[in-house]
Parts: structure tokens; sequence; C-alpha cells
């Protein structure tokens, strides 16, 4: 039987980010023959409605208010509880992301319902949709299914294929008018680091330093092969502890969970910590002069090498295969 699955189109900067998309491929899976509903919830993001729809909505409700110009979880919660009122779904989808995570434990608790968090594959349609997700820091994957009540889920970015876009699929932009309450929290200003190019967590290609790299300058070539590849450049805590980098760029327990097709790890041992946020990347090169380093264990290709010379003669060629 279908099912009427809500997915929350998140944003960033304006714009929809990709594992917005994902989720509503896994919403489909769920949904079955039934209905995918997204919901987008802000100050002004009715305009992006229409791409929802694009990317497998059947129709998409949005929260508009001046108080939701910032994210809170308090404010957030107020308004996709008030689209669950109105819409009684049977199946709701987040991305497993910062506001994700930090989102879908609130809703399940309001609603009383399950949670299953940072999934990485859905196996089945409808009724029958097995969840795979990982543990024990990815060494393991376990296998979950909903036999009664909400079927509730994060999807972890990168994982799971967005449906191809189809931008002449119509479907309705309703807006909701939902009370916000006062916000307990109010955010003024939301002050960032300023960061250029492409978000670390879903980089399709991923060029990481460890302490290997030896001083902030040691991360130039990685962001030069970044560059070339248009991937992003991510670190270990040894090199973001050392104060090569920032900590915005840690991957791994502790820091960013990434799943690129391409990750380079460079001068990283591979702490167990660390491959909780890389071990699953599709293709792993590593970069490494101790050839017992632990990384080599989970890497599909290893270079035995001095990373200051391996990077750049790898940043050559692959710019003679662009040309
Ligand atoms: P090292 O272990 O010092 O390895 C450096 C590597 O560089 C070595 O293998 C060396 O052979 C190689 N190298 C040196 N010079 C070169 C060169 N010129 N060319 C090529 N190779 C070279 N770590 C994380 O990364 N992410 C986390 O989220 C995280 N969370 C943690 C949480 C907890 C609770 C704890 C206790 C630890 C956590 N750690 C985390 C830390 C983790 O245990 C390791 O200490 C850390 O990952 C080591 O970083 P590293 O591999 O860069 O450094």
């Amino acid at each position: 039987m279908g099912k009427k699955v809500l997915v929350l189109g998140e944003m960033r900067d304006g714009a929809l980010r990709n594992v917005s998309f994902e989720a509503l491929a896994a919403g489909r899976t769920i949904a079955n023959d039934g209905e995918v509903v997204g919901v987008l919830i802000g100050e002004t993001v009715a305009s992006q409605g229409q791409e929802l729809i694009a990317y497998g909505a059947d129709r998409v409700v949005v929260v508009e208010d001046e108080k939701l110009k910032h994210y809170s979880s308090d404010g957030f919660a107020q308004a996709f509880l008030a689209v669950v009122e109105a819409e009684g779904p049977e199946g709701i989808v987040f991305g497993h992301t910062a506001l994700g995570k930090d989102l879908s434990p609130r809703i399940a608790g309001k609603l009383g319902s399950g949670l299953i968090s940072d999934v990485t594959s859905l196996e089945g349609e409808g009724d029958d949709v097995v969840f795979v997700r990982p543990i024990y820091s990815g060494k393991a994957f376990e296998k979950k299914m909903v036999k009664e009540g909400i079927v509730f889920a994060t999807i972890r970015p990168n994982n799971i294929a967005p449906l191809e876009k189809d931008a002449s699929r119509s479907g309705k932009v309703i807006t909701l008018s939902a009370e916000i309450k006062d916000l307990r929290t109010i955010i003024k200003d939301v002050v960032r680091k300023a960061t250029e190019g492409v978000d670390l967590s879903e980089a399709k290609v991923v060029i990481a330093g460890g302490r290997g790299v030896k001083s902030e300058d040691g991360f130039k070539p990685l962001q030069e092969l970044a560059d070339v590849l248009g991937g992003a450049v991510g670190a270990s805590r040894g090199a973001c502890d050392a104060e090569y980098c920032d900590y915005s760029l840690q991957i791994g327990q502790t820091g960013k969970v990434v799943t690129p097709d391409l990750y380079i790890a460079c001068g990283i041992s591979g702490a167990i910590q660390h491959l909780a946020g890389m071990s699953n990347s599709k293709v792993i090169v590593a970069i490494n002069k101790d050839p017992e380093a632990n990384i080599f264990k989970v890497a599909d290709y290893g270079i035995v090498g001095d990373l200051f010379e391996v990077i750049p003669l790898l940043t050559e060629e692959f710019k003679k295969l662009k040309v």
C-alpha cells in the first residue's frame, strides 16, 4: 500500500542542498505508489518548490515566517509539526546533516515515533522497505524495518542517488499558515568563516591531509589537487589539533562523515576514529611514507611515498587529462 511521505527540503545560502534531492528519492521508495510531499521552511523559500517537484515531489507545502529566517530547532520543529498535523504523513525523511541530526529527534520525540538515523541505503519498497545503516563506526551494517507507526529516517548525504531531474513535472506548491510562537532562542546573525569551493560533506572528491602534511602551507598542494579534481579539502584531527587547518575540515568520529566517490588520504595514519568518517568512500587512495600505516588496510590503492613528491605529480597528470 502506498504511503504519504514528507521530505524536508534543506536550504543553504538560498539554494536547496543536494541531500534534499537524495531524500526525495528515499521518500519515493518508502511511498511506493503513494505521495511524496516536499516541505520547505524559512522566511522566503517558496521559490524552491518547483525544484523539489522536478526531483520527485508530487507537491510541496511551504511554511514561511520571519522567525524562520535562521534555523532554530524550536522554530523549525513548530513549523514541521504544523505540516505533520495538516498532512498526517506515514513517513518522514530528512538529510542526515547537522540540521537533520538536530531536528529529527525532536520531531520523533514529539510524535512518539521511532527514528532510523544515518541510513546509507534502502532495500525493497513501500511496506517492505529495509533501511541499512552503519554501526560500530562503519565496521558493520544493521538492517531495520518499521512494522508500525510513522516510518522516520535520516539519510546520509552522497549515498542514495537522486531521481533524474525532470523540469516538466508539475505539482502544487501551497503555503501553510502556521503560528510560530515566540522562540526561546533568537538568532540575531550567523557569523561564518568564509569558505570557498565545494561543500566537504557533499563533495564527490575529497583530498584529506593529516599530521604528515606538517604545516598550514603543507595543505597548499592538497588544495591545488582538489581544485583540479573539483573536490574539497578535508583533514584528520591530527592536522586540526596541530593547527594546520580549521576544525571545520575534520573528518571522523568527532568530525564530518563523508562518502565521496574518491577519497585521497595524504599523510594520515588511519586511526579508527578517522576511518569512522571516511571508510564508506567509494574509492580510497592512501599516500603515506610508512608502508605499515593502518590507512592502507582500507585503501583500494596505496602509494608508499612522500606526499610532497606524489601530490604535485598527481596534480600535473590530472591537469593533462582535463586539457
Ligand atoms: P598521525 O597518526 O600522526 O599520522 C601521520 C601520518 O603521516 C603517519 O602515518 C606518517 O607515516 C605519515 N607521514 C608523515 N610524513 C609524511 C609524508 N611526508 N608523506 C606521506 N606520509 C607522511 N581523528 C580523526 O581524524 N577524526 C576524528 O573525528 C577523531 N576523533 C577522535 C575522537 C576521540 C575520542 C579520540 C580519542 C581520538 C579521535 N581522533 C580523531 C584522533 C585519532 O585517534 C588520531 O590521533 C588522528 O586521527 C591521527 O591523525 P593523523 O593520522 O593525521 O596523524
